[in-house]
């Protein structure tokens, strides 16, 4: 076969991650199986759909896919948040007309809905709504404009219509909705992702660093230690994005719901700023919702999609998403295995390294200057790869930060540490429970895991970072670079 690719292009790993959504298409031992075999590094549990037995089953089977294979996969629960919707039809479904008048009423049965009149779930939207709002419905394919608010009924014009089906979503255009973040389902849900002990909780729709913040102090309620994906679908979360990042662990660009509330124009713009300033301010990022969307029914994806996921590589994004390609797609398998290609032909395009080490911040921390100084002398210096003995994982998040080839392993005791690595570009976590408190010996005992693992040959240098008491959270004070095959024995 013909191949334009850069030497050596197979036999290294991809940087990107992936995260895929699980639901009814992935729902055998088989499928999730292949799913990890494809390359899939976090899974979305949707808490949207389904009961929580049915996350707890998804857990097991991934847990026992992760371990069969020896790889450590991330779980992301993913809360509903609140998400507004209308209520249901008579029929099902119905078909507006453009001109049309067609109402939104909080008092109607739920079941009641006709080409008149549908219910609505969030009987606040009621004050919320104005003369003049724009109403997107289902992803905004349907859009109704609010003529007057008569008691608990919205009365509507159609200024595109179409077809409408049960508890289709609502979004207002420009933002504005009163809902909180935290909803009483997503109380019970925290619960379910406790019990299930996901690695990370994605928050819905958060308008405010406070959000994240009550989210944090529920977590730790219910006694789950889960890192926080801030999920950016909000007009407002755009205008506070720094304090919401501050307040989380992670961020998701959730091109769904935003670009329905800010208009698709935006969504490009939006995408590259928040992935830089989300870098910068050492945070993951995800960027989600329709990358390979024809994928669901086609075995291919269009162009549009291969440059859509290569961009996000290029962005600096640290993970793609896949939605309803995995969880009700046609080939769930398949597009893991097409994104995993097309991300890592991506990362050898010269553009997908151009973040530079922070010149201009001053260091708070000794391991984040350790972490800093150990991945800029790996650019400058032929490294065949950057160690991290960590326990939190923060030193290879730091790292992760800046553009590399070079892979970073993080070499942690702690297997929660290694799975939450899994979302960390570039970062391969390895499960290192060693004792020893002898430098020259753990430096020679990570170098020979490598040379087993088949990533290093003699001669080759490696950077080595830890703590001189290692084994100690936030402990890494000290970096080191070792010949493999010579002066281990010297510290
Ligand atoms: P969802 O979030 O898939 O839970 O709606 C992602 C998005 O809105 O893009
Ligand atoms: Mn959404």
């Amino acid at each position: 076969m013909h191949t334009m690719n850069p030497p050596g292009y197979l036999s290294t790993t991809r940087r990107t991650k992936i995260v895929a959504t699980l639901g009814p298409a992935s729902d055998t031992p088989e499928v999730i199986a292949g799913l990890v075999a494809a390359g899939v590094d976090v899974v979305r549990l949707n808490f949207s759909h389904g009961k929580p037995a049915d996350h707890q089953h998804r857990a097991d089977m991934v847990r026992a896919a992760a371990q069969a294979q020896g790889r450590y996969v991330a779980i992301l629960g993913d809360l509903q948040g609140p998400k507004i919707r209308i209520d249901r039809f008579k029929t099902g479904k119905v078909t507006l007309a453009n001109g049309a008048a067609f109402d939104l009423d909080a008092d109607l049965d739920r079941d009641a809905g006709d080409e008149t009149v549908v219910g609505i779930t969030y009987k606040a939207l009621v004050t919320d709504s104005k003369p003049g709002d724009v109403l997107l419905l289902d992803d905004g394919r349907i859009v109704l404009r609010v003529e007057k608010v008569v008691g608990n009924r919205i009365h509507t014009t159609v200024v595109v219509g179409g077809e409408l089906s049960n508890n289709k979503g609502i979004n207002r255009q420009g933002g504005g909705l009163s809902a909180p973040a935290i909803t009483d389902k997503d109380r019970e849900d925290i619960k379910t992702a406790a019990a299930i002990g996901v690695d990370y909780i994605a928050v819905s729709f958060p308008r405010s660093g406070e959000d994240i913040h009550e989210a944090r102090r529920l977590l730790q309620a219910a006694g789950c230690s889960a890192h926080i994906v801030a999920k950016i679908e909000r007009a407002e979360a755009i205008d506070c994005i720094r304090e919401i990042i501050q307040a989380s662990d992670a961020i998701m660009i959730a091109r769904g719901d935003l670009g329905v509330e800010i208009g698709d124009a935006e969504l490009p713009a939006v995408q590259k700023a928040f992935i830089r300033i989300a870098r910068d301010m050492n945070r993951p990022v995800i960027t989600a919702t329709q990358m390979m969307e024809t994928m669901i029914t086609n075995p291919i994806p269009t162009r549009a999609e291969v440059f859509d996921v290569a961009n996000a590589v290029l962005d600096g994004t640290d993970a793609v998403m896949l939605s309803a390609e995995t969880a009700a797609g046609q080939h769930p398998i398949k597009v893991v295995e097409t994104m995993a290609r097309i991300c890592h032909r991506a990362e050898y395009q010269i553009d997908a390294k151009r973040n530079q080490p922070p010149l201009d911040i001053p260091f708070e921390r000794v391991d984040q200057a350790i972490a800093y100084s150990a991945i800029y002398t790996a650019n400058h210096l032929s490294v065949a790869a950057i160690v991290a003995l960590t326990e939190s994982g923060a030193t290879a998040l730091w790292m992760s930060r800046v553009s590399t080839e070079i892979p970073i392993y993080a070499f942690t005791r702690s297997e929660e540490t290694a799975r939450r690595c899994a979302l960390y570009r570039g970062v391969q976590a390895v499960h290192f429970p060693y004792s020893s408190t002898d430098h020259a010996e753990v430096n020679r005992m990570v170098i020979d895991v490598l040379k087993n693992m088949e990533r290093l040959d003699d001669g080759d240098l490696v950077i080595i970072t830890k703590g001189d008491l290692m084994g100690h959270m936030g402990g890494t004070n000290a970096m080191k670079i070792v010949r493999v095959g010579q002066l281990l024995g010297v510290e």
